[in-house]
């Protein structure tokens, strides 16, 4: 049950958010008082979700953007800007990952997907939104467990999520003093992007037993790392990444 209205007044972005980790970023700050624009690549899963918010008495507006579509990408923008007149905090949570192949053996289309997708297209969207974000802003990126070491399956897109903890780093330089800059490093959480967990129990049991709590993640739990990267109680903190995986190990 969410009590605390952090984000009342405040206009929040969060990309590919018609489902999984994304929808549930959108939720939390939406119960918390945000006006929420949702965004994924089709018309009818950005619908669905629009109108699955608004049954929670969430104010929502939603826009078609494939994050890496550039027109789409400065609609999401406009559109949003258009009908609240800011942004507040943009949450950039969109990824691909489109092969289980080595590094060495990953496709040159594939590495410039996995590049484009998962690491450009937050940098472009910030370029488009930087005019608008408010002083006092908020940026969250998501990155994964995967980043801090990379899996053999999940290499190279392991190593595009290890990007982005350098991009949070200096885009909190470059975004400062007015916006703050944060990441959230997810552990596993059984979602449709991780079919391997959902459609494997001996993957599942492997994956719960690396954590401490023997669990694997919620959406839930990485909505609220978010929300609070997001809101004034970290006020002050920026450059940093919050690991939400239950203690596998990532780091000192
Ligand atoms: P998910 O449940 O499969 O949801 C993916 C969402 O992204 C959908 O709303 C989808 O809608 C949208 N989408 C996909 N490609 C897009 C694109 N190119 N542009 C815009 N929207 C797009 O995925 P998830 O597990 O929540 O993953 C979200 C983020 O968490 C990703 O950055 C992922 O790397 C990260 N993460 C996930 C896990 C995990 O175990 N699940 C672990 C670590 C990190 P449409 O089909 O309509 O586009």
């Amino acid at each position: 049950m969410v009590k605390s209205k952090r984000f009342e007044g405040k206009v929040v972005i969060v990309t590919a958010s018609t489902q999984g980790i994304g929808l549930a970023i959108a939720e939390r700050l939406g119960l918390e008082g945000a006006s929420v624009v949702i965004s994924s690549r089709k018309q009818q899963n950005v619908d669905a979700a629009a109108e699955k918010l608004r049954a929670k008495g969430i104010e929502v507006l939603g826009v078609v953007c494939h994050v890496s579509n550039p027109q789409q990408r400065k609609e999401l923008i406009l559109k949003t800007v258009q009908k609240y007149g800011k942004i507040d905090v943009v949450v950039s949570n969109a990824a691909a990952n489109p092969s289980v192949d080595s590094i060495l053996q990953t496709k040159d289309t594939v590495l410039d997907k996995l590049w484009e997708i998962n690491v450009k297209a937050t940098i472009l969207l910030l370029k488009d939104a930087a005019p608008h974000l408010q002083k006092g802003s908020s940026v969250v990126i998501i990155s994964s467990i995967a980043g801090y070491n990379p899996p053999p399956s999940l290499a190279m897109y392991g190593v595009t999520k290890t990007a982005l903890l350098g991009l949070t780093k200096a885009l909190a330089a470059e975004m400062a003093p007015d916006t703050r800059v944060n990441c959230v490093a997810p552990g596993f959480v059984p979602t449709n992007f991780a079919s391997f967990i959902t459609t494997n129990e001996a993957v599942r049991k492997e994956l719960e037993d690396k954590t401490i709590l023997k669990r694997l993640g919620t959406t839930e739990d990485m909505a609220a790392a978010t929300a609070f990267l997001a809101s004034d109680d970290a006020s002050y903190i920026t450059g940093e990444t919050i690991v939400v995986a239950g203690g596998t190990p990532s780091r000192l």
